[in-house]
C-alpha cells in the first residue's frame, strides 16, 4: 500500500502547520478556523482540526487532509502535491516517486486497456447499432476515431474477464472503476450496453469514461453512468474535451462551455474546437481555474429556453465571481450544439462566432420582460438584475452596469448602491450563518432525522471509549445508507478489539476513503464521516455541554422517529384491514399498535 508513505509524510507534518503557511489561523477551542480560501467569505467557516490532521470549510463544503488542501490551493496533481509535501516533510522523494507510480500506472493501464477494449467492440456485433446511433447524431467517422468512442457490450463479465486475462487483478480492475461490487460481495461489470466516452487528463492520459445507454436498452437503468472517483480520476478537476482544445483555447483566448460529450465532438467536428464540457457533474471552481490557465474568457453555451438559462447560472454566477469575462451564446433554432451541426454546421459555427456579454444578455432579457416606466416594473428589473451585478468581482466593471441600470430605470445610483450592499450582506449572512442556529440550518438543507443521524455519529467520534456501554448494536437507527455504512464500519473494528480508542477512528477513516459516499456521489465516506465531527465540534465549546447526553438524546429521537414510521404504516394498514373486514388481521394489526404507541412513549425524553 502506497499510504505507509502517506502516513508517514502525515505523521511528520501538522495539518495546522501546513495550512497555515497559507492562511491567518485562529483558534477555535480545540479547533482553529479561518476564512476560507475556496469561496468569497468574511466570517470564518473553514476548520482546521489538529487531532484530526483534517479540515473542513461549511462554507463551500469542501475538506480533506493535507494532501487534499495543498491540490486545490496550489492547484496540483495528488503526484505533485505528494513530492511537495514528501519534501516538507523530509521523506526521500525516491520512494515516494517509486511506490505511487505503481499504483497509479497499473490503474491508468487497466483504463487504457478497457478503452481498446470498447473501440474493438464498437465494430462487431451489438456494436454496429451504437456506430449507427453515433452516425445518425452527425458524428464523422474521423470525429468517432479522433475521440476514441467505443461500446460496452450488455454482459456482466466480458470486460472483467478479458482485464483478467490480460493479467490485472480484479482488486485493481475494481479499483480503476470498471467493475462494481454488490452488498452480496458480487464483482460485475460496471458498463454493460452503453455506449463509452473516454474521458481525459489535460496531459491527454485516460482516465476514466462517461457513459450512455444505448438507445432502445435497457430504460430501466440511467441514462449517463461515469466512472467514479478513483485514484486516477478527479471528476470535479475534469474537463471532457480540454487535452484536445487547450491550444486552442490558448490561441482564440476563449473557452467555449457546452453540455454534453457529443456536444464537445460536434463542436469540433465544425471547426469550433476551443470547447469543453463538464463530465457528468456541475461544473466547479477547481475546473474554472483549470480554464483560466488557458484563458480568462469564457463562453456559456446552453439551451436558449428559461431553463436553460437557470440551469447555467450557477456556473455563470461563479465564473463571474472568478473574475472571469462571462459571455453566453445562443443557438438557433436546434437544442444543443451536436443537432445545430448535424443540421447545418455553419449556424453552429456563426452563433459560436457571436457571443454576447452575459451582462448585456441579462440587461436585455429583462428589460424586454417588465415595463421600465412603471414603478412596480423598475422595482422588479432592479431586483433582478442586482442579482449578478453582485457576483462581479471587479469593482470597475460592476460600478460601470450600475451606471448603467441607474440610467435605464432612472433610480438614481446611491440608492442602487444601497439595495446592492443589503443584499450583499444577506447573501454572506445566509452562507455563513452569523448564530450557531442558522449555520445548523444552513449547514445542511436536510431533514432533522438526517441532522440527528450525523450528530450521533459524530458524538460516537468524540467518545470512543463510550462504545462499548453506550453505542452498539444501533445500526438499526440509522436509515441514511452512508451513516449507516460509517457505523457498520466502527462496529465492525469493535467486535475485533474489543475496545475503541482513539487511535482506531484513524484506523477506520482510512478504510471509509476508499468507499463512495452514496448520497454524494462524487465523496467517499472518509468526507462524510469527518464532516459529521466538525459539524458537533463546535458545540463543545460551550460550556456545561454534555456529550454523552447529547448523544443519548439524538438516539431516543431517532428511535422514536421511526417508531412513528412503523406506526404510519401500521395505521395504513389498519385502514386496509377494515376496509377488507379481515378481523384476524385487524386484531393482530391493533395489538401491534398499541404495543408500538407503548414504545413511543418509552423513548420521549
Ligand atoms: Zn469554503
Amino acid at each position: 500500500m502506497p499510504d505507509s508513505t502517506v502516513d508517514e509524510i502525515k505523521s511528520k507534518l501538522n495539518v495546522e502547520e501546513v495550512i497555515g503557511g497559507y492562511l491567518q489561523l485562529q483558534r477555535a477551542g480545540r479547533n482553529f478556523k479561518a476564512c476560507c480560501p475556496f469561496h468569497n467569505e468574511k466570517t470564518p467557516s473553514f476548520m482546521v482540526s489538529p487531532e484530526r490532521q483534517s479540515w473542513h470549510c461549511f462554507g463551500c463544503n469542501e475538506g480533506g487532509d493535507i494532501f487534499t488542501f495543498v491540490m486545490k490551493i496550489e492547484g496540483l496533481e495528488f503526484i505533485e502535491a505528494l513530492k511537495l509535501l514528501a519534501d516538507k516533510a523530509g521523506v526521500p522523494l525516491q520512494k515516494v516517486n517509486y511506490e505511487n507510480k505503481g499504483e497509479k500506472s497499473n490503474l491508468s493501464d487497466i483504463v487504457e486497456a478497457s478503452k481498446k477494449f470498447y473501440k474493438e467492440c464498437l465494430k462487431i456485433k451489438g456494436g454496429k447499432k451504437a456506430y449507427e446511433y453515433l452516425r445518425g447524431r452527425g458524428l464523422s467517422d474521423e470525429m468517432i476515431q479522433k475521440f476514441e468512442l467505443g461500446f460496452a457490450p450488455d454482459s456482466w463479465s466480458l470486460l472483467s474477464d478479458y482485464l483478467k486475462k490480460k493479467g490485472f487483478k480484479e482488486k485493481d480492475i475494481l479499483g480503476a472503476g470498471m467493475t462494481v461490487k454488490n452488498e452480496k460481495g458480487r464483482i460485475y461489470d460496471r458498463f454493460r450496453g452503453r455506449i463509452m466516452f473516454p474521458v481525459n487528463t489535460v496531459a491527454a492520459q485516460t482516465v476514466g469514461f462517461s457513459s450512455r445507454i444505448m438507445p432502445g436498452g435497457d430504460e430501466s437503468s440511467a441514462k449517463y453512468i461515469n466512472t467514479p472517483e478513483t485514484l486516477v480520476y478527479n471528476k470535479g478537476r475534469i474537463l471532457y474535451g480540454l487535452d484536445k482544445s487547450k491550444i486552442f483555447i490558448r490561441q482564440k483566448d476563449q473557452c467555449m462551455m457546452v453540455e454534453g460529450n457529443v456536444d464537445v465532438i460536434a463542436s469540433f467536428q465544425s471547426g469550433v474546437n476551443n470547447v469543453v464540457a463538464t463530465s457528468g457533474t456541475a461544473l466547479t471552481v477547481d475546473q474554472l481555474r483549470i480554464i483560466k490557465r488557458y484563458t480568462n474568457n469564457i463562453v456559456f453555451s446552453f439551451d436558449m429556453d428559461a431553463a436553460g438559462v437557470k440551469a447555467a447560472d450557477r456556473g455563470i454566477w461563479m465564473a463571474l465571481e472568478e473574475g472571469m469575462n462571462v459571455s453566453i451564446i445562443r443557438v438557433p433554432d436546434g437544442k444543443d450544439p451536436a443537432d445545430c451541426v448535424k443540421n447545418n454546421p455553419q449556424i453552429w459555427v456563426q452563433a459560436a462566432g457571436s457571443p454576447i456579454k452575459i451582462m448585456d444578455f441579462y440587461f436585455e432579457s429583462v428589460m424586454a420582460k417588465y415595463d421600465r416606466k412603471d414603478v412596480n416594473g423598475k422595482k422588479k428589473i432592479a431586483q433582478e438584475l442586482l442579482v449578478p451585478i453582485s457576483k462581479i468581482s471587479n469593482n470597475i466593471e460592476q460600478s460601470f452596469y450600475l451606471q448603467k441600470l441607474s440610467g435605464e430605470i432612472g433610480i438614481e445610483e446611491k440608492i442602487l448602491v444601497g439595495i446592492l450592499n443589503d443584499a450583499k450582506r444577506n447573501q454572506s449572512a445566509a452562507r455563513n450563518g452569523n448564530s450557531r442556529k442558522e449555520k445548523a440550518v444552513e449547514m445542511k438543507k436536510i431533514d432533522r432525522q438526517y441532522k440527528l443521524e450525523e450528530n450521533l455519529l459524530g458524538f460516537i467520534a468524540l467518545n470512543p471509549d463510550a462504545f462499548d456501554e453506550k453505542f452498539t448494536r444501533m445500526g438499526e437507527i440509522f436509515e441514511d445508507e452512508d451513516f449507516l455504512n460509517i457505523y457498520k464500519e466502527i462496529e465492525k473494528c469493535h467486535e475485533q478489539k474489543g475496545v475503541l480508542k482513539k487511535e482506531d477512528l484513524q484506523h477506520i477513516k482510512r478504510k471509509l476513503a476508499d468507499k463512495d459516499s452514496y448520497r454524494t456521489g462524487c465523496q467517499n465516506l472518509s468526507f462524510v464521516f469527518d464532516t459529521a465531527v466538525f459539524s458537533v465540534e463546535s458545540y463543545l465549546d460551550e460550556e456545561d455541554f454534555d456529550c454523552l447526553q447529547e448523544a443519548e438524546r439524538c438516539a431516543l429521537n431517532l428511535r422514536e422517529i421511526i417508531l412513528r414510521k412503523k406506526l404510519k404504516k401500521i395505521e395504513m394498514n389498519i385502514k386496509e384491514a377494515e376496509r377488507n373486514k379481515d378481523t384476524k388481521l385487524l386484531e393482530d394489526l391493533s395489538k401491534e399498535q398499541v404495543r408500538l404507541i407503548g414504545e413511543i412513549k418509552t423513548t420521549e425524553f
